[in-house]
């Protein structure tokens, strides 16, 4: 009786939860910032998430015509680089499930004059809306973290990627210095949750944060995660440090 309650739990932050009240409240958090969130990400990363997402899209291997997944896109700035990228003959899905993410996304892409080659939908993660070996590409940036069912969302995206598709992931990692890591710890715990209250006045959100990059698997068992849905070739590369991980893989 004790471990079948235990299997029902899942952690939201450092707190253990139910997992079917997990995405009710990831979701009310990006409910709560998504008119912050594109201020808040040049804020607390200095701009730097702009470069890790660059090199996402370098390592992607786009092509014109290609069928490109935004995993949990939010307010698209992925779309936005593949969009230029596809050309009109390609196709760019920006996914979320949280109608403001996509509502902001959708405003800021057709504001930059992006109307023809981007689709939007809202949907969960670990239930895709797409017939099997739908996309070329799957992109997935700091969203995979979020995700209650991790291995169920990974299985999702194997299923949907055409054999031959490159899926990347594009997340928060573990620093590789002992230095950088003390002071990473200091800075995210101390500074993070103060410039969400100043800028997004929301001090709880940001703690939420912080905490679910802590729970989130190191380089290596996120890479043996990705290795058990099927894909091959995985291979991954840390970014200032490690604080942010690229992996991809193929299937
Ligand atoms: N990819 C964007 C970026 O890099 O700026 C947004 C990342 S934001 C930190 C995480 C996004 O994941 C949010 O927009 C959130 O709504 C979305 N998300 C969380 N759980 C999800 C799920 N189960 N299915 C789809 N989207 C989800």
């Amino acid at each position: 009786m004790k471990n079948k309650h235990k299997d029902d739990t899942t952690h939201f932050g450092f707190q253990n939860v139910n997992k079917h009240i997990k995405s009710y409240l990831v979701n009310a958090i990006f409910k709560t910032i998504a008119t912050k969130y594109d201020l808040m990400n040049d804020c607390m990363s200095f701009g730097i998430h702009r470069l890790w997402k660059h090199f996402l899209i370098c390592q992607s291997e786009i092509f014109y015509g290609c069928k490109v997944l935004d995993l949990a896109g939010g307010t698209g700035d992925l779309s936005i680089l593949f969009s230029k990228l596809v050309g009109q003959t390609g196709i760019v899905v920006l996914l979320d499930n949280n109608t403001e993410m996509l509502k902001i996304g959708r405003k800021k892409l057709r504001n930059l004059g992006i109307l023809n080659n981007v689709q939007y939908i809202q949907a969960d993660a670990e239930a895709l809306p797409f017939a099997n070996n739908t996309f070329h590409r799957i992109a997935v940036s700091f969203g995979l973290r979020n995700f209650t069912n991790k291995s169920a969302a990974l299985l999702e995206m194997y299923r949907v990627l055409n054999p031959g598709g490159k899926l990347l992931i594009l997340d928060f990692g573990v620093p590789i210095f002992k230095l950088l890591s003390v002071l990473y710890d200091l800075y995210s715990f101390h500074v993070i949750p103060k410039i969400g209250a100043i800028i997004a006045k929301d001090m709880k959100s940001y703690q939420y944060l912080i905490e679910s990059i802590r729970m989130h698997p190191d380089q290596e068992t996120l890479k043996t995660m990705i290795a058990n849905t099927g894909f091959q070739d995985i291979k991954y590369i840390n970014m200032t440090g490690g604080i942010a991980v690229l992996h991809y893989a193929y299937k």
